[in-house]
């Protein structure tokens, strides 16, 4: 039961796009990604002024190395 839970919390190999939310397997996401996010400008470019939203930012928490960690931490703000 645990076992599944943790499968549940952190697939591995997946990850979510940060303009969309959906989940895709890491290589997939490396290919959807810039595609989601051209296509997120394109819509919200179609929006009036006011409803326009700022770009999603890529979050800065890609799968850390143990040396990249340490920085990543420091680094925030
Ligand atoms: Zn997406």
């Amino acid at each position: 039961m645990i076992e599944n839970l943790f499968i549940f919390i952190s697939k591995p190999g997946f990850r979510v796009c940060y303009v969309c939310g959906r989940e895709f397997g890491s290589q997939s996401l490396a290919i959807h990604e810039p595609q989601c996010l051209e296509k997120w400008r394109v819509e919200n470019s179609k929006l009036p002024e006011e409803l326009r939203r700022p770009l999603p930012r890529k979050p800065q928490v890609d799968i850390p190395t143990v040396s990249d960690s340490v920085c990543a931490c420091a680094s925030v703000g």
